[in-house]
This record gives structure tokens, sequence and C-alpha cells, in this order.
């Protein structure tokens, strides 16, 4: 795709995180700016119209692969006042070794699961009896053995996925004969379905100029409440970013006015402090983490867990909009992701409040039964205040190729 974009002319700028929108007066979004690391120095881009394509969240949780993945987007779209959409679909939860980041789940299909001493883990599976696991998780250790692959399975497992079997051999461990223990790691909003809404098929969201693509758009057109890994998740990142990249520059062409430096940024927290109090992104960082990654508060979901948290990630919010700040280049990511890992978890929370029910992977344990009169979609949005509300389904029929 690199290839392909630098023949027809594409600049690809690596290594610059982008760190807020440029907007114009009427608020329509007219490009972005960030830093660029390996010049250490800053960069602004006025365009036609922006696609935000900056992935999902994972909260720093360490996930394969994810840590590029802060939610910056969101916390971005969010000041410009975008609109989101199933954001309480926003927790997925990948099975690990203990003590590795190897979130491969699918060959843990070929999984029995164990207690301590060594009895079956009755109800445990990598689809449906991941809560199951959690839940022993909060009392006891957890372990796995691959021992329903047969010779042929096994050859196949190594050759199809070989970066699963890495972790295993470079600790000595047969994961076909012995057990291991494992745990559980957040992937958020990665394998989640929740976003930025899109309100057409040129992946607009509900801001003028401003596009969203793959993970950092809401999924739930394709896969509803729940995704975990697979082919749709590249295919929509593919798709979508084809659509919104088309949708954008129509947009472009058909505004005209393009920008001629009468634009602002946008950004808040994190980058213009409104109070003197300061806080570090890394305060700010574990504070959230510990709202947002424990799996008794953010897999097995409670309202009489989830509203403290929530409260709780308000309150960080609060003191990362007086003192989040950075003096380096580097230091303002930091903040940024910061201050976009609190924005996202907020959103995912209100949101699961809202949704009173058990529906794809928002589990409910105080409301365990799929309700449905909530067949709808849950929108949110908001900064220093947080707002929810309800739209009918859309999608409810199969698709039908044109
Ligand atoms: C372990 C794992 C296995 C998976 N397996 C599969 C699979 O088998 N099949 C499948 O279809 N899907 C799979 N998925 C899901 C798939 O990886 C995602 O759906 C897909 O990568 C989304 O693409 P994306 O471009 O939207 O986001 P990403 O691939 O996450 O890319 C986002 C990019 O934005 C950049 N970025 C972030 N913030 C900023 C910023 N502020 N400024 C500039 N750039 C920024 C990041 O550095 C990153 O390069 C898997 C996911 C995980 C975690």
């Amino acid at each position: 795709m690199r290839a392909w974009l630098e023949r027809i002319g594409v600049r690809v700028l690596d290594h610059s995180p982008a760190l807020e929108l440029l907007v114009d007066d009427a608020g329509t979004v007219r490009g972005a700016a960030g830093y660029r690391r390996r010049e250490d120095r800053d960069y602004r881009i006025t365009a036609g119209a922006v696609v935000l394509a900056t992935g999902g969240c994972a909260f720093l949780s360490k996930a394969l692969g994810t840590n590029v993945d802060t939610g910056d987007g969101a916390l971005m779209a969010a000041e410009v006042g975008a609109r989101f959409s199933g954001m309480e679909f926003s927790n997925a939860y990948a099975i690990v070794p203990k003590g590795s980041t190897i979130t491969k789940t699918a060959y843990y299909g070929y999984a029995t699961f164990f207690h301590e001493d060594g009895r079956v883990l009755e109800g445990a599976g990598s689809t449906k009896g991941r809560s199951v696991i959690a839940r022993t998780l909060l009392t006891e250790r957890v372990f796995a053995q691959l021992d329903r692959a047969d010779a042929t399975v096994q050859e196949q497992m190594r050759l199809g996925q070989p970066n699963f079997f890495l972790q295993f051999d470079r600790r000595g461990i047969d994961p076909f004969t012995e057990r291991f223990e494992v745990d559980l790691l957040a992937e958020g909003t990665v394998r989640g379905t929740g976003g930025i809404d899109v309100i057409d098929d040129d992946c607009a969201t509900t801001v003028p100029g401003l596009y969203a693509a793959g993970d950092a758009a809401t999924r739930e057109r394709i896969c509803g409440g729940f995704t975990g890994g697979g082919s749709h998740n590249s295919a929509w990142a593919m798709s979508s970013g084809s659509w919104a990249g088309r949708g954008a520059a129509q947009f472009a062409l058909r505004d005209g006015r393009r920008a001629d430096g009468q634009v602002r940024g946008a950004g808040r927290v994190g980058l213009r402090p409104g109070g003197t109090e300061a806080v570090t992104a890394t305060d700010v960082v574990e504070a959230a983490q510990a709202e947002l990654i424990p799996f008794e508060k953010n897999y097995l979901r409670h309202g009489d867990r989830v509203r403290p948290a929530l409260a709780e990630l308000d309150a960080i919010w609060q003191r990362a909009s007086e003192g989040l700040a950075g003096r380096s280049g580097d230091e303002r990511v930091r903040a940024r992701q910061a201050a976009a890992i609190t924005a996202v978890g907020r959103l995912m929370y209100a949101s699961t409040l809202a949704r009173t029910e058990t529906r794809g992977m928002s589990k409910r344990a105080d409301h365990p039964e799929l309700d449905p009169a909530q067949h709808h979609h849950v929108l949110s949005g908001g900064l220093d205040e947080v707002w929810t509300g309800t739209t009918p389904a859309r999608n409810t029929t199969p698709a039908v190729a044109s």
C-alpha cells in the first residue's frame, strides 16, 4: 500500500503522531497538527477534509501490537463534537500465557482449562467460557493445555501462526503436552466494535470535514456487538479506508473553500491545561488503567462496579484538564495518549451503564439477559460532560451486493 501511495505522489510522514485537529470558524475540520519525532519539530497540515484512522484503544495494556492504539483519534473526534456509537462494546479480553503479550486466542479452541490442582475447569473455553476463566482468576490460578489437537492439527497450527509458539519455545514448554498458567489481557476497542459513528456510506462522521475508518470508527455495521479476531476486521479497515478517503476527497472538492491559515487547533486536555496543579501523563495513565484494565471491573461488568469506575475516570479527567501538559514533543504525545485513554474510558463506561442488558461483548452481571427492547445503538459523545442516547438499529436485514 505504501509503495502504491508513494508512486502516485502521496507524502508519508513516519513517526509523526497527530496531536490535534484543526478547525475553521464554522467548525469544519480543516487539517491536523502534530509532532515529528525524528526531527524534533512540530508540523501542521491544512486540508479540505481529514480521515481519522488511528485505530482503537487498548489502554496501553501491552497486548500484542496494541500499544500504538491509545484512542488518540477518539479524543480528537470528541474535541470537535463528533458522535460515537457502540462504545459499550469495548471490553475484549484475550487469553494469554501468564506474563506473555501474545494474544492469539483462536488456538485456545483446542485447549482444556484446569484448576491448579489438576481438576478440569468446567465451562471454561476460549469463546463462550471466557467469563468462567475470568471469574476463576479472581480467586485462583488457571492453567491450560492444547490437548485437543491431534498430530496433524498440531503441525498445521505451527505452520499457521508461528509466533504463537515462540513464547512457548522460549520458555521450554510444549503446550500440547504440558499445562501452562494463563491470564487475560485487555484489548479494549481493538477487538471491540465501538468507535466514532459513521453516518453514511462514505464514512462521514457527524462533523463536517471529518471521516473515520478502521478500528477508529464503529464496526457495529458489520459485526454488531462482538468481533473477536478474523478477517472482517481488516476487511472493514481496508473498505472503510477506501470509502472514507473517497468521501473526504469529494467533500474537499465540493466544499471548495480550502483552509487558508484561518484555522485553530481544537485540542485541549494534555495540550492547553486550564489550571496550575500539574499532573503527569504517567499518573493519569496509571490511574485510568486501574479503572479500565482489571477484568473484575471491565469484563465482569456490574453497575455497582462500573458507576464508581466512571466517577473515578471523571475525576481523573478533571485533574488532567487542569494540569496535564508536556514541554517536549514526546511529553506532549504521552500527555495526549493519557487524555485519550481517559476520554475513551468515560465514553465506554457511560455507554455500558446506558445498556441495561447483556448483548454482544457487553455482559452485565446485574442485567444478565438480552432485552429485545434494547435492540438499538447506544450513542455517546462529549468531553467534560459525557452524554448518551439511543438510535434504532441500522442494517437489520442481510446486505445485498449491487
Ligand atoms: C492480536 C490481534 C490479532 C488480530 N487478528 C486479526 C485477524 O486475524 N484478522 C483480522 O481481520 N483482524 C485481526 N485483528 C484486528 C485488526 O488488527 C484490526 O482490526 C486492524 O488492525 C485495524 O486497522 P486500523 O488501520 O484501523 O488500525 P491499526 O492497525 O491499529 O492502525 C492504527 C495506526 O494509527 C497510528 N496512530 C495512532 N495514534 C496516532 C496519532 N495520534 N497520530 C498518527 N498515527 C497514529 C498507529 O501507530 C497505527 O499505526 C487482530 C487484532 C489483534 C490485536
